[in-house]
């Protein structure tokens, strides 16, 4: 048996940990390095390049080399957030046959999964160098923002790296295990994670080993990239100013200033002042111009401050989602490596009145909460026991006639959960219904993230409006979605598939006009615990009494447990915690979803 480990998939750099003799620690590579660049390249023998030489030859080689990936994973090619990138990033993005985001290198086509897999692999492979043991088995670590979508990439990536990946950790979560577990607190603290490429702010109660995720958000597309994008700025129009030359045409430049950016901010969080100084950048009619500019840490904070405005924007309204004050948090920690900006202190000590905790290594936290997670899941009946209540970070909803999103899921609501509702036909003998799924917090599904499309097939003839499909929604731990139907009427479970494969234009103009598509949604139903439907779904008796699923299931080996299965654990925090009232989280044993139509699969293939 391999062994298991945590991984800290990150923007820019990634890391993993192990905890053995029942300590965590790094994992060091050669050389004594404890992270791995997220950086993909092909150079131009054809050979593919990951980590530490990827990132060396970016600079020249910029257009096949992959950076940020995380930045993209899960997304779909006409978001607004892809729109944004495509102006920033130096490779190639193109769509796929499902509007999910491609990345081309020398002329070979990508998926981000795939990508993001090369990486997994080189984590594995080092790791395994290091600890002389094969590694098979891991926790990887997602912004507690990341969507379905996203989330299911990951996995995706997971299992193309032949890693058995145990759970998508939130990583604000992981943080707070690496900070409080084993110290008997009685604590609410808030995790402010700003990282390469994303900003995540969560407040969490830890009771010893219980920990309550109260609410969480963020921003997928703020992080210590745009940090750099400021300086870089600065530095073209200096440039220009200085030379009447624009280098923002020329990738290599790009590419060579955003480098010399990111270490002259990097040092200016220790030094009050440094140069940026990059050779032969560009020729002028008496040879060779160089850039050679000062910067000082003045300066960058006038460059920067905005961003820095508003993480602190985010944490205000992350705790009024929460229902607690500044006063109520115990400890604030910093993780994320943009969060070492002596600014970003200086706020986050501002604005909660006290400095943040010394607790946790901003760097290191993640992966140690990821291999702590791994250990728990891994290990066989160890005492290790830790409890995870964990929330959904952004609404999960369907697409109503008029275009705005019915909410299913509301953001900050535990998990796991499930809900149900009814759909009809709107024609006579309509054989199929289409549903779409989104994710995000806008009132419009167009604004949205499109999770999916599912159609359910060889539906019975009948007059329209006689047939009746109960569509289950459920939400894993995870936040991960799966789905099910049967025909009300018959019992029968209902064909799904999920349909993706929109070109661009199929799209838009489905969106301008959603007719047929549209499915007539039953008004929305009071939320009741259908038992019938779930037991016929899972090919189980109607319970009585007690029911069925809504007994306590325990992952008998595991050490770890869930919402659902930590019912008198859930209590002690909810008194200590107060919170808005949600749902039984139901819970079904393992293997019973194997019978959904889940969207792992509908996307991966198993
Ligand atoms: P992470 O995704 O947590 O690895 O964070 C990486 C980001 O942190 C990158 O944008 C780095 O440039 C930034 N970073 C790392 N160290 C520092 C530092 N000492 N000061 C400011 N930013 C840093």
């Amino acid at each position: 048996m391999g062994k298991a480990i945590g991984i800290d998939l990150g923007t820019t750099n990634s890391c993993a940990a192990i905890v053995e003799g029942g300590k965590p620690r790094v994992i060091t590579y050669k050389g004594g390095q404890s992270t791995i660049p997220s950086v993909f390249a092909i150079d131009e023998k054809g050979e593919r390049l990951v980590g530490h030489d990827a990132k060396k030859q970016a600079q020249l080689n910029p257009t096949n080399t992959v950076a940020a990936a995380k930045r993209l994973i899960g997304r779909n090619y006409h978001s607004k957030t892809i729109e944004k990138v495509k102006q920033v990033f130096t490779y190639e993005l193109v769509e796929g046959e499902s509007n999910e985001v491609l990345v081309k290198v020398r002329d070979q086509i990508f998926t981000l999964e795939q990508i993001s897999a090369a990486i997994l692999r080189k984590i594995k492979e080092v790791a395994e160098e290091a600890l002389s043991n094969e590694v098979d088995q891991a926790v990887i670590t997602v912004p507690a923002y990341f969507n379905d979508r996203q989330r299911q990439a990951v996995r995706a990536a997971g299992k193309l790296a032949n890693l058995k990946v145990l759970r998508v950790l939130n990583e604000p979560t992981a943080a707070a295990l690496a900070y409080g577990l084993g110290k008997n607190l009685n604590q609410r603290i808030a995790v402010y994670d700003l990282g390469g490429g994303t900003f995540d702010i969560s407040v969490i109660d830890i009771k010893e080993r219980i920990f309550e995720v109260i609410a969480t958000g963020g921003d997928t597309f703020l992080g210590g990239v745009d940090f750099d994008d400021r300086i870089m700025q600065w530095v073209l129009e200096t440039f220009q100013k200085a030379h009447g030359i624009d280098l923002s045409y020329d990738r290599v430049a790009i590419q060579r200033i955003r480098d010399a950016a990111e270490t002259a901010k990097i040092e200016l969080s220790s030094v009050m002042r440094t140069r940026l100084h990059i050779p032969y950048i560009a020729k002028g009619e008496s040879g060779p111009i160089d850039v050679d500019v000062e910067l000082t840490r003045e300066k960058l904070e006038e460059l920067s401050a905005d961003l820095v405005d508003r993480t602190v924007q985010t944490v205000e309204r992350i705790f009024r989602e929460a229902g607690t004050t500044k006063g109520q948090i115990d400890e604030v920690l910093l993780v994320g490596g943009q969060s070492r900006m002596p600014l970003v202190q200086r706020r986050v000590t501002e604005f909660m009145g006290k400095p943040p905790s010394k607790g946790v290594h901003p760097d290191e936290a993640v992966g140690i909460g990821a291999s702590i997670m791994a250990h728990s899941l891994a290990a066989a009946a160890t005492n290790d026991d830790v409890t995870l209540l964990d929330v959904l970070p952004m609404p999960i909803g369907i697409n109503k006639v008029d275009g705005s999103m019915h909410v299913l899921f509301q953001k900050n609501q535990p998990l796991p959960d499930y809900k149900t509702r009814t759909l009809t036909t709107s024609k006579d003998n309509q054989r199929s219904i289409m549903l779409k799924i989104y994710q995000g917090e806008q009132n419009l599904c167009a604004d949205n993230e499109l999770l999916g499309t599912f159609v359910f097939s060889n539906i019975r003839p009948a007059p329209k409006g006689k047939v009746q499909i109960e569509v289950t929604f459920h939400i894993d731990s995870e936040g991960i979605l799966n789905l099910t139907a049967r025909d009300k009427q018959t019992g029968q479970t209902v064909e799904s598939t999920l349909k993706l494969g929109k070109s661009g234009e199929e799209k838009k103009k489905e969106l301008e006009k959603e007719p047929e598509a549209a499915t007539p949604v039953a008004p929305p139903m009071p939320f009741t615990m259908p038992q019938s439907t779930l037991a016929a779904t899972i090919g189980k008796a109607e319970p009585k009494g007690e029911p069925e699923l809504t007994k306590t299931v325990t992952r008998a080996e595991s050490t770890v447990t869930e919402r659902a299965e930590a019912k008198p654990a859930e209590k002690a925090a909810e008194k200590a915690s107060p919170r808005p009232e949600t749902t039984a989280a139901p819970r079904a044993e393992p293997g019973v979803w194997d019978k959904v139509t889940s969207w792992f699969k509908g996307l991966f293939g198993g």
